[in-house]
Protein backbone atom coordinates (compact mmCIF):
# COMPACT_ATOMS: atom_id res chain seq x y z
CA UNK A 1 0.00 0.00 0.00
CA UNK A 2 0.97 3.82 -0.81
CA UNK A 3 2.22 5.94 1.78
CA UNK A 4 -0.62 8.35 0.77
CA UNK A 5 -2.92 5.51 0.76
CA UNK A 6 -1.79 4.29 4.43
CA UNK A 7 -1.77 7.53 6.05
CA UNK A 8 0.35 9.10 8.82
CA UNK A 9 -0.25 10.82 11.99
CA UNK A 10 -3.94 12.31 12.37
CA UNK A 11 -4.49 9.89 9.35
CA UNK A 12 -2.83 6.91 10.75
CA UNK A 13 -4.03 3.03 11.52
CA UNK A 14 -4.52 3.87 15.57
CA UNK A 15 -6.59 7.55 14.82
CA UNK A 16 -8.71 5.26 12.30
CA UNK A 17 -8.94 2.58 15.19
CA UNK A 18 -10.68 5.44 17.54
CA UNK A 19 -13.65 6.28 14.99
CA UNK A 20 -14.65 2.32 14.48
CA UNK A 21 -14.74 2.05 18.38
CA UNK A 22 -16.82 5.12 17.95
CA UNK A 23 -19.13 3.61 15.50
CA UNK A 24 -18.90 0.09 17.73
CA UNK A 25 -20.05 2.95 20.85
CA UNK A 26 -22.97 4.41 18.72
CA UNK A 27 -24.29 0.72 17.65
CA UNK A 28 -22.67 0.17 14.27
CA UNK A 29 -22.76 -4.02 14.78
CA UNK A 30 -21.86 -5.51 10.45
CA UNK A 31 -18.64 -6.75 11.00
CA UNK A 32 -17.90 -5.82 7.41
CA UNK A 33 -19.46 -2.22 7.37
CA UNK A 34 -16.74 -1.20 10.14
CA UNK A 35 -14.23 -3.30 8.13
CA UNK A 36 -14.99 -1.39 5.06
CA UNK A 37 -14.76 2.10 7.04
CA UNK A 38 -11.36 1.12 8.55
CA UNK A 39 -10.03 0.04 5.09
CA UNK A 40 -11.33 2.81 3.09
CA UNK A 41 -8.87 5.78 3.32
CA UNK A 42 -11.19 8.91 4.15
CA UNK A 43 -8.49 11.54 4.17
CA UNK A 44 -8.13 11.44 0.35
CA UNK A 45 -11.80 12.34 -0.19
CA UNK A 46 -11.03 15.74 1.80
CA UNK A 47 -9.02 18.80 0.71
CA UNK A 48 -5.46 18.43 2.29
CA UNK A 49 -5.57 21.03 4.60
CA UNK A 50 -9.04 18.97 6.10
CA UNK A 51 -7.07 15.86 5.96
CA UNK A 52 -6.02 15.83 9.74
CA UNK A 53 -9.94 15.91 10.51
CA UNK A 54 -10.69 13.02 7.74
CA UNK A 55 -11.29 10.20 10.80
CA UNK A 56 -13.67 12.93 13.44
CA UNK A 57 -16.97 11.07 13.18
CA UNK A 58 -17.86 14.79 11.81
CA UNK A 59 -19.28 16.29 8.38
CA UNK A 60 -16.63 18.08 6.45
CA UNK A 61 -16.84 20.93 3.95
CA UNK A 62 -16.12 18.98 -0.14
CA UNK A 63 -16.66 22.66 -1.64
CA UNK A 64 -19.74 23.62 -3.46
CA UNK A 65 -21.57 24.29 -0.74
CA UNK A 66 -21.54 20.43 0.16
CA UNK A 67 -20.10 17.88 2.47
CA UNK A 68 -18.98 14.70 2.44
CA UNK A 69 -21.21 12.67 5.10
CA UNK A 70 -20.30 11.56 8.49
CA UNK A 71 -19.03 8.42 9.12
CA UNK A 72 -21.55 7.20 11.21
CA UNK A 73 -24.48 8.02 8.47
CA UNK A 74 -22.54 6.24 6.20
CA UNK A 75 -22.21 3.34 8.38
CA UNK A 76 -26.01 3.08 9.59
CA UNK A 77 -27.09 3.73 5.53
CA UNK A 78 -24.47 0.96 4.75
CA UNK A 79 -25.70 -1.40 7.26
CA UNK A 80 -29.33 -0.73 5.96
CA UNK A 81 -27.99 -1.61 2.31
CA UNK A 82 -26.80 -4.69 3.44
CA UNK A 83 -29.82 -6.03 5.81
CA UNK A 84 -31.28 -8.05 2.95
CA UNK A 85 -34.40 -9.79 4.64
CA UNK A 86 -34.17 -13.51 5.05
CA UNK A 87 -31.30 -14.45 3.03
CA UNK A 88 -27.82 -12.60 3.48
CA UNK A 89 -26.77 -12.26 -0.61
CA UNK A 90 -25.00 -9.00 -0.81
CA UNK A 91 -27.28 -6.37 -3.30
CA UNK A 92 -26.08 -6.80 -7.09
CA UNK A 93 -26.88 -3.60 -8.02
CA UNK A 94 -26.88 -0.16 -6.24
CA UNK A 95 -27.65 3.17 -7.13
CA UNK A 96 -26.16 6.00 -5.31
CA UNK A 97 -27.62 9.78 -5.55
CA UNK A 98 -25.38 12.37 -4.80
CA UNK A 99 -22.30 10.86 -4.84
CA UNK A 100 -20.10 14.43 -3.63
CA UNK A 101 -17.05 13.45 -2.43
CA UNK A 102 -17.44 9.64 -3.14
CA UNK A 103 -16.73 8.66 -0.07
CA UNK A 104 -20.18 6.76 0.40
CA UNK A 105 -19.46 5.06 -3.07
CA UNK A 106 -16.44 3.91 -2.11
CA UNK A 107 -17.25 2.39 1.52
CA UNK A 108 -20.35 0.49 -1.10
CA UNK A 109 -17.64 -0.22 -3.65
CA UNK A 110 -16.35 -3.96 -1.83
CA UNK A 111 -19.42 -5.08 -0.45
CA UNK A 112 -21.88 -4.82 -3.43
CA UNK A 113 -21.93 -6.09 -6.55
CA UNK A 114 -21.86 -3.05 -9.14
CA UNK A 115 -22.35 0.70 -7.68
CA UNK A 116 -24.40 3.33 -9.90
CA UNK A 117 -23.65 6.68 -8.51
CA UNK A 118 -24.70 9.93 -9.82
CA UNK A 119 -23.87 13.36 -8.90
CA UNK A 120 -25.07 16.75 -10.61
CA UNK A 121 -22.17 19.23 -9.64
CA UNK A 122 -19.44 18.46 -12.60
CA UNK A 123 -16.03 19.34 -10.10
CA UNK A 124 -17.43 16.88 -7.42
CA UNK A 125 -18.08 14.29 -10.31
CA UNK A 126 -14.46 15.03 -11.91
CA UNK A 127 -12.68 14.39 -8.66
CA UNK A 128 -14.68 11.58 -7.13
CA UNK A 129 -13.87 9.39 -10.66
CA UNK A 130 -10.19 10.37 -9.78
CA UNK A 131 -10.73 8.65 -6.58
CA UNK A 132 -11.83 6.07 -7.81
CA UNK A 133 -9.28 5.75 -10.46
CA UNK A 134 -6.32 5.69 -7.51
CA UNK A 135 -8.34 3.31 -5.72
CA UNK A 136 -8.52 1.27 -8.17
CA UNK A 137 -12.62 0.70 -7.91
CA UNK A 138 -13.81 -0.87 -10.91
CA UNK A 139 -16.96 -2.01 -10.07
CA UNK A 140 -18.32 1.99 -9.83
CA UNK A 141 -20.15 3.53 -12.34
CA UNK A 142 -20.22 7.64 -11.60
CA UNK A 143 -22.47 9.43 -14.29
CA UNK A 144 -22.53 13.65 -14.35
CA UNK A 145 -26.73 14.17 -14.19
CA UNK A 146 -29.63 15.07 -12.34
CA UNK A 147 -30.40 11.95 -9.94
CA UNK A 148 -33.79 12.57 -9.36
CA UNK A 149 -34.71 10.75 -12.12
CA UNK A 150 -32.41 7.98 -11.60
CA UNK A 151 -30.43 5.90 -14.16
CA UNK A 152 -33.31 3.58 -15.87
CA UNK A 153 -31.32 1.82 -18.56
CA UNK A 154 -29.25 0.82 -15.67
CA UNK A 155 -32.10 -0.56 -13.64
CA UNK A 156 -33.64 -2.13 -11.86
CA UNK A 157 -31.40 -2.00 -8.68
CA UNK A 158 -31.46 -3.70 -5.94
CA UNK A 159 -31.35 -1.02 -3.28
CA UNK A 160 -31.22 2.88 -3.89
CA UNK A 161 -29.65 5.35 -1.81
CA UNK A 162 -30.01 8.94 -1.45
CA UNK A 163 -26.86 11.36 -0.15
CA UNK A 164 -29.08 14.37 -0.01
CA UNK A 165 -32.67 15.11 0.74
CA UNK A 166 -35.71 15.75 -1.52
CA UNK A 167 -39.04 16.94 -0.18
CA UNK A 168 -41.05 13.83 -1.02
CA UNK A 169 -40.38 10.49 -2.28
CA UNK A 170 -39.56 10.83 -5.72
CA UNK A 171 -41.62 8.47 -7.68
CA UNK A 172 -39.31 7.83 -10.57
CA UNK A 173 -36.69 6.10 -8.22
CA UNK A 174 -39.55 3.93 -6.65
CA UNK A 175 -40.36 2.96 -9.63
CA UNK A 176 -36.31 2.21 -10.86
CA UNK A 177 -36.48 -0.38 -7.50
CA UNK A 178 -36.43 -4.48 -8.62
CA UNK A 179 -38.96 -6.52 -6.83
CA UNK A 180 -38.21 -6.50 -2.82
CA UNK A 181 -35.88 -3.48 -3.50
CA UNK A 182 -35.32 -0.84 -1.24
CA UNK A 183 -34.85 2.95 -1.59
CA UNK A 184 -33.13 4.58 2.03
CA UNK A 185 -33.59 8.13 1.79
CA UNK A 186 -33.32 10.94 3.85
CA UNK A 187 -36.78 12.95 3.28
CA UNK A 188 -37.78 16.20 4.33
CA UNK A 189 -37.05 19.81 4.75
CA UNK A 190 -35.68 21.77 8.13
CA UNK A 191 -36.82 18.65 9.39
CA UNK A 192 -36.03 15.37 7.77
CA UNK A 193 -36.22 11.80 8.22
CA UNK A 194 -34.08 8.64 6.89
CA UNK A 195 -36.59 6.26 5.56
CA UNK A 196 -36.17 2.73 4.73
CA UNK A 197 -38.93 2.60 1.63
CA UNK A 198 -39.09 -1.36 0.55
CA UNK A 199 -41.16 -2.07 -3.30
CA UNK A 200 -43.77 -4.96 -2.42
CA UNK A 201 -46.77 -6.18 -4.70
CA UNK A 202 -49.12 -4.26 -3.03
CA UNK A 203 -47.12 -0.61 -2.91
CA UNK A 204 -44.43 0.64 -1.04
CA UNK A 205 -44.14 -0.17 2.77
CA UNK A 206 -42.16 2.74 4.33
CA UNK A 207 -40.70 2.55 7.42
CA UNK A 208 -39.10 5.52 9.75
CA UNK A 209 -35.05 4.98 10.60
CA UNK A 210 -34.10 8.47 12.36
CA UNK A 211 -33.82 12.14 11.93
CA UNK A 212 -30.93 13.31 10.26
CA UNK A 213 -29.52 16.44 8.45
CA UNK A 214 -28.66 16.26 5.00
CA UNK A 215 -28.55 18.76 2.45
CA UNK A 216 -31.34 19.41 -0.24
CA UNK A 217 -31.62 17.20 -3.15
CA UNK A 218 -31.91 20.18 -6.08
CA UNK A 219 -33.10 19.75 -9.76
CA UNK A 220 -30.94 20.29 -12.81
CA UNK A 221 -26.80 20.00 -12.69
CA UNK A 222 -23.86 22.59 -11.88
CA UNK A 223 -20.63 22.84 -13.57
N1 LIG B 1 -22.09 10.68 0.17
C1 LIG B 1 -21.54 11.95 -0.22
C2 LIG B 1 -22.51 13.03 0.16
C3 LIG B 1 -22.24 14.34 -0.46
S1 LIG B 1 -23.44 15.57 -0.06
C4 LIG B 1 -20.20 12.13 0.49
O1 LIG B 1 -20.05 11.58 1.57
O2 LIG B 1 -19.34 12.84 -0.02
C5 LIG B 1 -24.75 15.20 -1.18
C6 LIG B 1 -24.44 15.32 -2.63
O3 LIG B 1 -25.66 15.18 -3.34
C7 LIG B 1 -23.86 16.66 -3.07
O4 LIG B 1 -22.63 16.44 -3.70
C8 LIG B 1 -24.89 17.20 -4.05
O5 LIG B 1 -24.33 17.91 -5.15
C9 LIG B 1 -25.58 15.93 -4.52
N2 LIG B 1 -26.93 16.10 -5.09
C10 LIG B 1 -27.95 16.87 -4.63
N3 LIG B 1 -29.03 16.76 -5.42
C11 LIG B 1 -28.69 15.87 -6.42
C12 LIG B 1 -29.36 15.35 -7.56
N4 LIG B 1 -30.61 15.71 -7.86
N5 LIG B 1 -28.69 14.49 -8.35
C13 LIG B 1 -27.42 14.11 -8.07
N6 LIG B 1 -26.73 14.57 -7.02
C14 LIG B 1 -27.34 15.45 -6.20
Amino acid sequence: MSLERQGIGMTSARTRERLIQRLMDQGITNYAVLEAIRSTPRHLFVDEALAHRAYEDTALPIGWGQTISQPYIVARMTELVLAVGSGSEKPAKVLEIGCGSGYQTAILSPLVGEVFAIERIKGLCDRARQRFRTLRMRNIQLRYADGLSGWADKGPFDVILGAAAPERIPEELYAQLAPGGRLILPVGGSNQQLLLITQTPSGPETMSIEDVRFVPMLPGVER
